[in-house]
């Protein structure tokens, strides 16, 4: 079994508490590896680490050292796609067919993306006339902690690490204690593509021992943070009074809507897509589907018929489209929505555990679930699940299926399905997200803000607001 290490100043390190967390693989239940249980005092070490390289070579490289970096880290990721995919699929229990095509692959991306961003950026010359006027610098912000979730994990760490190590910062950074495996090779990686020691150091451990001496660290400028609701909200107590950068990407219960004019097809796809990719444990998926009562009975037998044909299981194979729950109390929390969703609803799909054979019958699984016949305003449609659970709900009008949308604490995404031009620009525009997708969902491009509002989050991440939050911009006035 893989005992990993903390990784401080490029070097595999013991964790200070000498103690060790079992990591599982989903899909069995088994202990696949062993992680530090990390302390504050790794932490400190990793701050230590930090400073020491914005002290030396790293503090005063240039964006196209830092560009060339980052496109040696991508170049690395690929050339290990496959085995990262195998772990990363291992590790969360997701399909190995989804680590393949979206986790490795956007993982290159984000640090081709970032590279290129920090070459072709521009910075603000004001003029004044009269001979007086404003340019304005970005420099680095200096230690900066990223904590990330475990439901994309290689693709989020490095969707912070990229534009934070482009921009010239030094980092530590907090994989989730459930899945470090990614991050881990990542850290590796980073050390033998030739970065300065003390660029990028990895603590694992949990959220309340690691992730909290981070955000409360004096020596730690920004903290851009992945994770629930709740977590979010210790993070952003914890972080303001300091006055520390801070970024906030927080969870989502994000509707779909079908207006009865949609491309029946594409929106039934899509909405199988938005509702079960990745097991349902993606922030943006939608797990409230609205369909307009022109076409309710007919899109939700579509609906059902393409959810009961979705391959579930073993997320070794690659036709497997869902896969497992990344932890036995991540299960029964879905389960104990799923039991509410038979209080209040009706389930039409799944809601039981598949049987599956051999080592997988000790797995975190749960069958893709439909609930109908359930008030907008239910439990189980309004808070957040993160599994593989649906709720449909028949509307009539525009303003009726807004208000539904608006209706929750969260603002990350929708996605509106409709053939209408004007119907399409009234909905997406009335929706309180961060993100609208008209007839698609997921469609990322890494320029647009990403991000949500109200509990969803606060900042965006993505092209140039990544580079804003990852620097410091300083104006220098001049006459003469
Ligand atoms: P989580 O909040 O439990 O954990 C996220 C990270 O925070 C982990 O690394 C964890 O160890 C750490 N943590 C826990 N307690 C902490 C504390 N007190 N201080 C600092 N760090 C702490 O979230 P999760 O269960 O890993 O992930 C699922 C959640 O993430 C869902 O709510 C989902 O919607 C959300 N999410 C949001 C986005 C987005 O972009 N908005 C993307 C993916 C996931």
């Amino acid at each position: 079994m893989k005992r990993l290490s903390q990784w401080i100043g490029n070097q595999p390190v013991a964790p200070a508490s000498g103690q060790y967390l079992d990591d599982l693989a989903p899909a069995t239940g088994k202990v696949i590896a062993e992680i530090p249980r990390g302390s504050a005092e790794d932490v400190d070490a990793a701050v230590a680490a930090a400073k020491g390289a914005l002290a030396g070579s790293w503090g005063t490289s240039t964006p196209a050292e830092r560009a060339d970096l980052c496109d040696a880290i991508a170049d690395a990721i690929e050339g290990r796609a496959e085995e990262l995919a195998e772990l990363e699929s291992r590790d969360c229990g997701k399909p190995i067919t989804t680590a393949r095509t979206v986790d490795i692959p956007r993982a290159v991306a984000n640090f081709r993306f970032f590279a290129g961003a920090v070459r072709h950026d521009q910075t603000g010359f004001h003029d004044m006339g009269g001979g007086r006027f404003n340019y304005t610098l970005r420099r680095p912000v200096g230690v900066v902690g990223l904590i990330t979730p475990w439901n994309l994990p290689l693709y989020l760490l490095s969707w912070k690490t990229a534009p934070a190590l482009a921009c010239g910062n030094a980092l530590v950074a907090k994989p989730s204690e459930m899945t470090p495996l990614t991050a881990d090779a990542l850290a590796g990686i980073i050390a033998d593509v030739g970065a300065p020691a003390g660029v990028f150091n990895l603590v694992h451990g949990l959220g309340p021992e690691v992730g909290a001496p981070i955000t409360t660290h004096d020596g730690v400028s920004a903290v851009s943070f992945t994770g629930g609701t709740a977590t979010g909200k210790h993070v952003a107590a914890a972080a303001a009074p300091r006055f520390k950068k801070l970024s906030l990407e927080l969870g989502g219960k994000n509707p779909t809507i079908v207006f009865d004019d949609a491309d029946f097809d594409a929106a039934v796809n899509g909405a199988v897509r938005a509702a079960f990719t990745n097991t349902g444990q993606v922030c943006l998926c939608g797990s409230r589907l609205f369909v307009q009562r022109g076409i309710y009975d007919r899109f939700v037998a579509a609906f059902a018929d393409a959810v009961r044909a979705l391959p579930t299981g073993d997320p070794s194979q690659p036709e497997t489209r869902v896969g497992a729950l990344i932890s036995a109390a991540h299960r029964d929390k879905v389960e104990s929505y799923i039991a509410l969703g038979r209080d209040e609803g009706k389930i039409l799909v799944g809601g039981t555990r598949p049987a599956l054979p051999g080592s997988l019958a000790d797995g975190f699984f749960v069958e893709p679930t439909v609930i109908v016949d359930v008030a907008a305003g239910a439990r189980c449609a309004t808070e957040e699940i993160f599994g593989p659970v649906v709720t449909v709900h028949p509307f009539d009008t525009e303003e009726e299926v807004v208000a539904h949308a608006n209706a929750v604490p969260y603002g990350l995404a929708a996605s509106v399905w409709t053939q209408s031009l004007g119907r399409a620009h009234r909905v997406s525009a009335a929706i309180e997200s961060g993100m609208v997708w008209v007839n698609t969902w997921l469609l990322r491009d890494l320029r647009v803000p990403f991000g949500g509002m109200k509990d969803s989050g606060v900042g965006r991440e993505g092209g140039h607001h990544s580079l804003d939050f990852f620097t410091e911009q300083r104006n220098i006035c001049i006459t003469h």
